[in-house]
């Protein structure tokens, strides 16, 4: 789950991370008041989404006056804003974070994030900051310094230091730097924070630290205790069908392709997924249903992929072990029974009262091909979905 830019301002204010003042704004008119309550000549108006790459795509504005500030926002708000972190169609604008300006004279990186395979969390920090941290990882990976944070003795501040000195801070900056670092590594372990990034992290003219963004996403898992972070969630900014997966406990991910997928386990939906691409295919989602399946979910998870209109062709691939097939084909046809279903589907099931199972799905009248053979039915799927 992510966090828009001033929410993670807002928590990284409670632990003592200097931010600049803002007021968040949902309509132009607010967005005016907002810069008159400000009090500053100028003002930043940047859209809120859960996005990076706005600076470059149109969404941080610096103005000068109320009028300037409500034109602005009038030219985000109820609009999508696309950019090189978005797809093509963009994340609604449902809010504008106005701010004092920042008299910039530096612009540094640094993020934090949990190394899996180092097993303790790293921070990365970069004198190079600004909008293309990517660039920067790319053509000169040696402007990035990167420090691993013992678990049992938690961030030193030498480490802090080590990182302050490399971006050629000042002693005093350094001190304030390490205050900054220690606050974002409680940000990461108290509030179960999977990744923080701030880019930029600015030097004032007067020669003190700000951060001016802000990225935050955290640990799913986790998200049962921390309710006060659980409850900022903005479903707007996430995808529709991945949320009405969570809700039936369905792993589902959007992807490109069109041949919808229901497999049971995430090892063989990644097998799944190869076998149609090696075929030619390309999957429209993944969506593992979990070992121990119902037949509600499967309902729930016909409807998710029956939902995407890019869908031309059905693959259902499930191994019963602990989940009968006889109970996966009752769900299926209730399933196409519901949803009315058009499309062709290819079945797959193999394992535990398989042949009740297939017997089942013949038995229904439905459009429905069981294939036993896993090439078979990837290549079966692929020709349907391209209408062969
Ligand atoms: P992102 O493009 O989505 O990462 O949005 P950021 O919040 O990082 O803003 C992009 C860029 O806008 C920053 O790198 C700054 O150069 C500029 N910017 C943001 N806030 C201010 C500000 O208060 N004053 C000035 N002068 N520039 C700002
Ligand atoms: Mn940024």
């Amino acid at each position: 789950m992510n966090l828009h830019e001033y929410q993670a301002k807002a928590l990284f204010a409670r632990f003592g991370i200097p931010v600049p003042e803002g007021i968040l704004a949902e309509s132009p008119e607010a967005a005016r008041a907002a810069a008159k309550a400000l009090g500053t000549e100028k003002v930043v108006v940047k859209a809120q989404v859960h996005a990076g790459g706005r600076g470059k795509a149109g969404g941080v504005k610096l103005v000068t006056g109320p009028d300037a500030a409500e034109e602005a926002a009038k030219g985000m708000l109820g609009k999508r804003l696309v950019t090189k972190q978005t797809d093509a169609k963009g994340l609604p604008i449902n809010s504008v974070w106005v701010e004092k300006p920042s008299n910039i004279a530096r612009e540094l990186y640094v993020s934090g994030l949990v190394d899996r395979t180092r097993e303790r969390i790293v921070f990365m920090a970069s004198a190079a900051g600004g909008m293309d941290i990517e660039e920067v990882a790319e053509h000169t990976p040696e402007k990035i310094k990167h420090i691993y944070v013992n678990p049992a003795a938690g961030l030193q501040p030498y480490q802090a230091r080590e990182l302050g000195f490399f971006m050629d801070l000042t002693k005093e900056q350094t001190d304030q730097f390490t205050k900054l670092l220690l606050g974002l590594y409680r940000v990461l372990t108290e509030c179960d924070a999977s990744m923080v990034e701030v880019n930029p992290l600015i030097v004032t003219a007067e020669g003190n630290l700000f951060t001016l963004d802000g990225k935050l996403n955290f640990d799913e898992n986790a998200l049962f205790r921390q309710k006060e972070i659980a409850n900022q969630r903005d479903p707007a900014q996430e995808d529709e069908r991945e949320r009405a997966a969570a809700k039936y406990d369905l792993n589902y991910v959007t992807l490109e392709g069109n041949i919808g997928c229901m497999v049971n386990g995430a090892g063989l939906a990644m097998a799944t997924m190869d076998i149609v691409k090696l075929h030619g295919g390309q999957p429209a989602n993944f969506l593992d249903v979990g070992g121990g399946t119902t037949a509600e979910k499967v309902t729930e998870a016909f409807k998710l992929i029956t939902a995407s209109p890019e869908v031309k062709a059905i693959f259902i691939n499930i191994f019963g072990g602990i989940v009968k097939c006889d109970l996966i084909a009752e769900g299926i046809i209730t399933a196409c029974k519901q949803t009315g279903l058009k499309l062709p589907v290819v079945a797959r099931l193999q394992g535990t009262n398989m042949e009740k199972g297939q017997q089942l799905l013949r038995d229904s009248g439905l459009a429905i091909t069981p294939v036993s053979d896993l090439t078979e039915a990837a290549q079966t799927v692929v020709k349907l979905a391209q209408g062969k």
